[in-house]
Parts: structure tokens; C-alpha cells; sequence
């Protein structure tokens, strides 16, 4: 069995803030991590791996700093790095980067699962994986935090309000996961970092995968940014004191005058 997990090189994003003045994210001074999501979709691979011997490939689309996550990644058991980094990936939106991602998954060839994080958490919109799906033309199951296989397909469980639901899917297929609920946080050993420096890791460019330069980048991306801005910051509240009717009416008061009631 082959796993294809996707991986991404992510701001810390609980240290990066917006320049009110260019209305984009200030990066620098920022450490780059695996996306947590992303992490949680290794370590189910892994667990797969551990029942079938699978081969893990992990593959990241960035710049050349990105090979860090990819080491990470092999550190923790994956067998094989694939790096897409090419000018002519430079932005991307989710539409070009899921294409550029599944003319990758293509070019590898031969593949039984292909595995997403649920989202990243710098860009927060979850469309990745599913754009990956649809190019390659196979089905997927989204926010899942439990994956298992047997006899050539997956039964996973995935996410709902207020729930779960246990579902099957043929493979080849596509799943994106969440934090899986027996998710138990793995470090690379010693051992794993030593063994990941012989491992075979690759940087593949657009035109090496085959990808039609029409659909990378800003040409290939239909989504436009406006404007990023944090959202204003709240009014301080009013503290009331005295009895509690007296609290009552001042409440009433201040809901009247705001045309609430
Ligand atoms: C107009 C526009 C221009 C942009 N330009 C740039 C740019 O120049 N440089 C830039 O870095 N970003 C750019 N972006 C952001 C870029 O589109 C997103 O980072 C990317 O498409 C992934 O979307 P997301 O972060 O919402 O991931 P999600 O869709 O939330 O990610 C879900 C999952 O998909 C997989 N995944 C997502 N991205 C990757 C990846 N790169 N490699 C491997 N797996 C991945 C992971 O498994 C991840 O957990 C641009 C976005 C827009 C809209």
C-alpha cells in the first residue's frame, strides 16, 4: 500500500500579526512549522504503516526552507520527501496549489490513499485537500480523527455536529484529518533523525511534474485578496453595581436605549 501525505510549512500562527499599514502578515521573526493537521495525518499513516507495511511519501509544495518538515517528517517514519518549489508555483491560490499538489500525485504514479490535514492553519480554508480529490478524480472523506483499512478500502471515522459517522470509501481515496481522538504526540527519536539522513528526499519542479504553467500561480488562481485586517477590537464593558432590581432597570435601560428592546 502507498500513502501520499501532504504536508505544509506553516507560520506559527499564534505569533503572527497583520501590518495595519499593508494590511499583510508579518512574517519575519516568525518560526515555521509542520502544520499541526498535517502532523495528525502523518501519524495515522504511520499507524497503517505499523498494520501493513505501507511506504509513506510525504510531499510539500513552498520555498526551499520547507524541506525542514519534510526532514521532520522523515524523522518520524515517512520513507520518502518530494519537494514542489518553483517560481512558477509562487501565488498559488487553493485552486492552483490542489492542482499543482494532484499533478505531483500523478507524476508519483503509483498510489492507494492520499492523506490531508484538515486544514492549515495559516490559511484556514480547508479547500486543499478536496481540490486534490477533484483533479484526481477520486473520492474523499473530510474531517476525519480515526482512519483504518482493510481488504483494498478505508473505514474512517469522520467528524459531524453533534456526532461522528463511520464510513467506507474504495480505495483510491482522499481523506482530510482532524486531531485524531487517540492521538497521542510522537517526536522524532535520535535514531529517527539519523535514519532520515539517508532517506530519499527530491525537489521537483513544474515543469518536471508536467503542469501546465496556465494553471499555476496568479494566473491559475481565481481567488483575489482585498484586504487582510484583524477584526476591530471590543468596546470595554460597563460594570453596574447595586441591588439587584436597581441592576435589573439598568439593564432594561441600557437594552432600551440600544433599540434592543
Ligand atoms: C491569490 C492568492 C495568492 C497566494 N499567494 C501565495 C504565495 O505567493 N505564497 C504562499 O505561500 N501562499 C500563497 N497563498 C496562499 C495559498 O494559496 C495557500 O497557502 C494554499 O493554497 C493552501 O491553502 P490553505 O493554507 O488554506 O490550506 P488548506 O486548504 O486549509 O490545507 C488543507 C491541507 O492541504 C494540504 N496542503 C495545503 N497546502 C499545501 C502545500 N503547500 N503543500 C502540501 N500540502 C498542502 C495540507 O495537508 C493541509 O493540511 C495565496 C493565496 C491566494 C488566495
Amino acid at each position: 500500500m502507498n500513502i501520499i501525505v501532504c504536508i505544509k510549512q506553516v507560520p506559527d500562527s499564534s505569533r503572527v500579526k497583520v501590518d495595519p499599514k499593508t494590511s499583510t502578515l508579518i512574517r519575519s521573526g516568525v518560526p515555521s512549522i509542520l502544520n499541526p493537521y498535517d502532523h495528525f495525518a502523518l501519524s495515522q499513516a504511520l499507524k497503517i504503516k505499523q498494520k501493513t507495511g505501507a511506504a509513506i511519501t510525504v510531499l510539500s509544495m513552498g520555498p526551499n526552507q520547507a524541506q525542514s518538515v519534510i526532514r521532520l517528517a522523515l524523522a518520524l517514519g515517512a520513507d520518502k520527501g518530494i519537494l514542489l518549489s518553483d517560481r512558477a508555483f509562487a501565488g498559488s491560490d487553493t485552486w492552483a496549489t490542489s492542482y499543482a499538489l494532484a499533478t505531483a500525485i500523478k507524476k508519483i504514479g503509483s498510489y492507494d490513499l492520499v492523506m490531508c490535514g484538515q486544514m492549515a492553519i495559516d490559511g484556514d480554508t480547508a479547500q486543499t485537500g478536496p481540490g486534490i480529490a477533484y483533479h484526481l478524480g477520486i473520492p474523499q472523506i473530510t474531517f476525519c480523527d480515526n482512519i483504518d483499512t482493510a481488504a483494498g478500502k478505508i473505514v474512517v471515522r469522520k467528524i459531524i455536529d453533534g456526532g461522528h459517522q463511520i464510513m467506507e470509501a474504495d480505495l483510491p481515496a482522499l481523506v482530510t484529518m482532524t486531531m485524531p481522538f487517540d492521538y497521542v504526540a510522537d517526536y522524532p527519536s535520535f535514531l529517527g533523525a539519523f535514519h532520515a539522513q539517508k532517506k530519499p528526499s527530491e525537489t521537483w519542479t513544474a515543469a518536471y511534474i508536467g503542469a501546465d504553467p496556465k494553471n499555476l500561480g496568479l494566473e491559475g488562481s481565481p481567488t483575489r485578496v482585498d484586504r487582510i485586517f484583524p477584526p476591530p477590537a471590543r468596546q470595554k464593558g460597563q460594570v453596574f453595581t447595586g441591588s439587584n432590581s436597581e441592576l435589573a432597570d439598568k439593564v432594561l435601560e441600557v437594552l432600551a436605549k440600544e433599540e434592543i428592546i
